[in-house]
């Protein structure tokens, strides 16, 4: 099957960016979000970075005006997924509005349609499971700033249809992604990794190792890894970290994954990272500064 029509459910930070990738595509896309604030917020997102581009000579006005031909904001559901090959939902991580947001496209969207969820830990199994289709949804996670993000890692679960992991494979290779395929296994393979990494920094860091960019520099310079771990865990927000690490702990029922309580104690003091202005470090200045953890 070829992809003509994409709907893209939830217009935040990830949904917008993964329907510019899909307008880029050359696909007819829906950009649908149930507050119209978000929906012009992530128009809005869109439009700044085609303009950034133009600014930085990596494409043209025609080429903007192409893509915009491409890109429909829609405020119905129905409307939005109704002619949709493939529908990519990013809604807010919590398992039981993703089971409602999918009951409600299995009913607009054709029977053929693909359903992919962005989530970054949820089981894909369980998010199927609000659909009469189970073997037509798939995971599929991709990565901030979706436009520039490499990755797309496609998580399969016990009943996804190899025509449905075909369908995504294409889908990732046609916006520019390497996809790598993964089990339904809480965490996947990238935000297991991720925040294990970025605990144990955490527990390095209130243990008095090293100071919080001499751990950084540590996995940079030693690892050549592009970023630290404690500065990555600002960039993706604490909260955000802290509730992976929860769902792992208790689906896997093992203490190894319980947030630090340095982790848990930054959140609750409002300390979310990069988008609170402090996380571990300090971003009021715009670039990660030291400061205290009391
Ligand atoms: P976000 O809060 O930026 O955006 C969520 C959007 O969904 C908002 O615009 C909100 O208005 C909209 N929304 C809420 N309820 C809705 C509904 N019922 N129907 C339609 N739209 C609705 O969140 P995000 O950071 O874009 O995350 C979305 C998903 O992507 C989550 O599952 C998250 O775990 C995953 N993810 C996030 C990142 C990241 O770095 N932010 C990375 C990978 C995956």
């Amino acid at each position: 099957m070829s992809i003509r029509n994409v709907a893209v459910i939830g217009a935040g930070t990830m949904g917008a960016g993964i329907a510019q990738i899909c307008a880029q595509a050359g696909w007819n896309t829906s950009l649908y979000d149930a507050f119209p604030d978000g929906l012009q917020r992530g128009m809005e997102r869109i439009d700044a970075f085609w303009d950034k581009g133009i600014t930085r000579g990596k494409t043209s006005l025609e080429q903007k005006v192409e893509w915009q031909k491409n890109l429909h904001a829609v405020s119905d559901m129905a409307q939005a997924v109704g002619n949709a090959d493939l529908v990519i939902e990013a809604v807010p991580e919590l398992p039981e509005l993703k089971q409602k947001v999918f009951e409600e496209i299995d009913k607009y969207a054709p029977s053929h349609a693909v359903l992919g969820t962005n989530t970054s830990s949820l089981s894909i199994a369980d998010i199927a499971k609000a659909t009469t289709r189970p073997e037509q949804v798939i995971g599929m996670h991709f990565f901030n700033p979706v436009p520039i993000m490499k990755l797309l890692e496609l998580v399969r679960h016990d009943s996804t249809s190899e025509a449905t992991i075909d369908l995504a494979q294409s889908a990732g290779e046609a916006m520019g992604k390497t996809t790598i395929l993964v089990k339904d296994i809480p965490g996947f393979a990238t935000s297991r990794l991720g925040v294990v990494l970025g605990n144990e920094a955490i527990r390095m860091l209130a243990d008095g190792v090293a100071s919080a960019k001499d751990i950084d520099t540590a996995m940079v310079l030693g690892y050549k890894h592009p970023m630290g771990p404690l500065a990555l865990t600002d960039l993706v927000g604490l909260d955000v970290r802290r509730d992976i690490l929860r769902n792992l702990q208790a689906s896997f029922d093992d203490d190894a994954y319980a947030p630090h309580p340095l982790l848990d104690r930054l959140v609750e003091q409002g300390r979310l990272g990069k988008k609170s202005g402090k996380g571990i470090y300090d971003w009021s200045k715009g670039s990660p500064e030291e400061t205290s953890m009391d």
